[in-house]
């Protein structure tokens, strides 16, 4: 699935693209560009402008409005709604900052780019051949697990909403089996 994100989405579009998805973040292009863009390159609009929205489905676009005030809210509603697993593997990560792949790297090759403390604690790094960005699973990574973690039991709790009516559906059954 391939994403174009709105300009006010930049954090959503970082997230996605750490859960692996192709996204386009677009701050500079007005609605018409974004809507020629999505539908040129195949992209769901992502977007938090609801006649945006409208106007992508009028044009025959694909788009999601992105509902929620919270960061992982949006992010649950769109990993539901596009199969998006909340879970991170760097191997198949796209960089956050310019959504190229992301290459494991040796870390004899990162000596000279890292400080001496993480070098020595860290054994994984990530680079982007694109912007230069090196990544590793640092101390910042707690706070991005808790994030996914808030997502994925939001997931839970809508799944478990639909899951009741299931519920139901056997009890009934049951009575009409004993009948
Ligand atoms: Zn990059």
């Amino acid at each position: 699935m391939k994403f174009l994100a709105d300009g006010m989405l930049g954090k959503l579009a970082r997230w996605l693209r750490m859960l692996g998805q192709d996204v386009t973040y677009a701050t500079q292009l007005g609605d018409n560009d974004l809507l020629g863009l999505a539908k040129a390159e195949g992209r769901v609009l992502l977007t938090k402008d609801l006649e945006l929205y409208k106007r992508a489905i009028k044009r025959g676009a694909e788009a999601f409005y992105v509902e929620g005030e919270v960061e992982t809210e949006g992010l649950a509603k769109v990993a539901k709604r596009y199969g998006v697993e909340l879970v991170v593997d760097m191997d198949k990560a796209n960089c956050p900052i310019c959504n190229t792949p992301l290459k494991a790297t040796r870390k004899e090759q990162l000596r000279d780019k890292l400080e001496a403390n993480t070098y020595l604690h860290y054994d994984r790094f990530w680079h982007c051949p694109n912007c230069g960005q090196v990544y590793w699973q640092g101390a910042h990574w707690k706070q991005i697990t808790k994030t996914l973690a808030e997502a994925q039991s939001r997931l839970k709790t809508e799944t478990f909403g639909a899951l009741k009516g299931v519920g139901r559906f056997t009890a009934e059954d049951e009575l009409k089996a004993h009948d």
